[in-house]
């Protein structure tokens, strides 16, 4: 067992003093733990993603930072979601109340392979949330630039929000096949 610190070697709480609130620091590190195994819980976190997915999402929303600064700034809504998730969205509208969200049930989402091979994205402005089809669309001409598909361009079941690798699709995740992205960047 370790002897018990003396309080010399203790850290002043500085953040404290200054009234700013330790939080943010302490969430960090408990997110970097999270994302070194595979995890229960559904994410927002791109360390969650598969890193060439995370990448050109980075680059991406970057770029929308750059060429739109006057609009509302994309954000993840989702990463990774839990089998658990899936199945309580696609009961929705089915044996639960609500409309339809999703045909996908646990495992038929690239959501739900880790890291996850899919995105979602919602904007905001301060506090408030943009979910307007027009900031989208301007989101997917830049995402699908650096080689990502939008769910927006699919005829069968619309997903403004949703972007992963093209042409993949969960029964290559389910067969480990890495996802190719066809465009440099
Ligand atoms: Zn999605």
């Amino acid at each position: 067992m370790k002897p018990k610190r003396s309080g010399k070697g203790r850290k002043t709480p500085v953040a404290k003093r200054a009234g700013v609130r330790p939080a943010a620091p302490r969430r960090k590190a408990r997110a970097a733990t999270r994302a070194a195994a595979a995890p229960r819980a559904s994410s927002r976190d791109p360390r969650d993603l598969h890193p060439e997915l995370a990448r050109r999402w980075e680059l991406a929303r970057s770029a929308f930072a750059s060429r739109h600064p006057e609009l509302a700034q994309v954000f993840l809504t989702q990463s990774y979601r839990s089998a658990q998730d899936q199945a309580a969205d696609y009961a929705r509208g089915r044996t639960a109340p609500g409309k339809v969200v999703t045909n996908a049930q646990p495992g038929q989402s690239l959501h739900n392979y880790y890291p996850a091979l899919a995105f979602d994205i919602a904007f905001r402005s301060g506090k408030t949330l943009h979910w307007e089809v027009e900031l989208f669309r301007q989101f997917a001409v830049l995402a699908k630039s650096f080689g990502l598909e939008w769910g927006g361009d699919w005829k069968s079941f619309k997903d403004n929000p949703h972007f992963q690798p093209p042409g993949y699709t969960w029964r290559m995740a389910k067969q480990g096949i890495e996802p190719a992205f066809r465009v440099n960047a």
